[in-house]
């Protein structure tokens, strides 16, 4: 690297910390940046806003302060503090792992990039955050965030999910970070994509980088990075069946399938069903139908699929247990970790009870 470009990147360093010190947000974990904390934290902060994690953050924390008490958890204990956060196999992943580091580092959280890259949930970014911030280690934790910082300093053209722009922008955090204060480093470089640098109208006026920003000189640097184009969602139809029997009983499911896996959901079957196809499913299911009607529609955009639900209220006749699922009784159902796509139909059957005193009143 020539002098030149060393003195810049020292000044960027030194800016950007100095700006971090005195702008960066009180966050719980900061103040006493322990490995379990800090792992927690980026875990629920990954596709979610800081503002949103923060009260999570909090009550997880309270219910499992140590990660032995959330090792030693079920994870039906676990689902119900992340209902709302989305993309569930975070807490999966993060349960499992945590018993993994009981179980094989003697509860220890691992201090090495390959004993955390073992555990599962943590990718290069999550082990970089970990190591550089719990552990104070120079290790680049490269996120959406940094991707775009680095993208506009450098003027950087590449579409992001290129190998060269990987490569460039691992090239250019390494040479930044200072030996002395890795973990401050990381923060801020965060902290600028997310206060300042931010997506669509940069706050280049405030920037402590200005003045060393190629992007900033070429005069559009809210049109990096270049990504490449993306794939639409895929447009999924669903049935939503909220079977009740005559003892007021809700039948529900604990999903084995990869998306929403361990969430307790209604019956859920792909595609549209007539009056004549729920008949059929729900004999399948062994279990009679009474009556049958609408529970209106809802939508839920997941990162890949769009669920279009279309919502049926069953009434069956009570007496039999179902070929799959379980009957749950209403009080116990509301305490379930039913996850936020259904959450139309939740309210709808909250509505529909205060309203006509669904359970039990055969008045369908
Ligand atoms: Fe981002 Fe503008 Fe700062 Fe450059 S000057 S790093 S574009 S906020």
């Amino acid at each position: 690297m020539s002098e030149h470009g060393q003195d810049r990147r020292a000044r960027i360093t030194a800016a950007l910390l100095t700006w971090y010190d005195q702008n960066r947000r009180d966050l719980p974990w900061r103040e006493d940046p322990r490995p379990y904390e800090v792992w927690v934290s980026e875990i629920m902060a990954q596709q979610t806003r800081m503002d949103v994690v923060i009260p999570y953050f909090h009550r997880f924390l309270e219910r499992f302060p140590t990660l032995g008490d959330l090792a030693a958890a079920s994870v039906d204990d676990v689902l119900p503090l992340w209902a709302g956060l989305g993309y569930y196999s975070r807490a999966h992943h993060l349960h499992t792992a945590a018993r993994r580091v009981v179980e094989n580092h003697g509860g220890q959280i691992p201090d090495d990039l390959s004993g955390l890259l073992a555990l599962p949930g943590i990718g290069p970014y999550t082990a970089g955050a970990i190591l550089s911030i719990a552990f104070g280690q120079p290790v680049a934790a490269i996120d959406g965030n940094v991707k775009r910082v680095f993208a506009r300093l450098e003027n950087c053209r590449e579409e992001q999910e290129s190998v060269s722009f990987r490569n460039d922008v691992q090239v250019f955090v390494e040479a930044l970070i200072p030996a002395d204060r890795p973990g401050a480093f990381t923060q801020a470089m965060m902290e600028l994509g997310a206060l300042v640098c931010v997506p669509r109208v940069p706050r280049c006026d405030a920037c402590p980088l200005q003045s060393d920003c190629l992007g900033f000189g070429s005069g559009q640097p809210e049109t990096l990075p270049r990504r490449a184009p993306k794939a639409k969602p895929r447009k999924q139809a669903m049935t939503v069946l909220l079977v009740e029997d005559d003892r007021g009983r809700l039948l529900l499911h604990q999903r084995q399938q990869r998306l929403l896996q361990g969430m307790w959901v209604y019956h859920l079957v792909e595609g549209r069903l007539d009056r004549q196809a729920i008949d059929r499913e729900l004999c399948r299911l062994g279990l009679t139908v009474r009556s049958v009607r609408s529970a209106g529609t809802a939508r839920h955009v997941f990162s890949h699929l769009i669920w279009e639900m279309e919502g049926h209220y069953v009434r069956v006749a009570s007496g039999r247990a179902p070929q799959e699922g379980v009957w749950v009784e209403r009080p116990a159902w509301r305490s379930l970790a039913l996850p936020a796509a259904v959450g139309g139909f939740t309210r709808w059957l909250d509505k529909e009870q205060n309203i006509c005193g669904l359970a039990g009143d055969g008045s369908v």
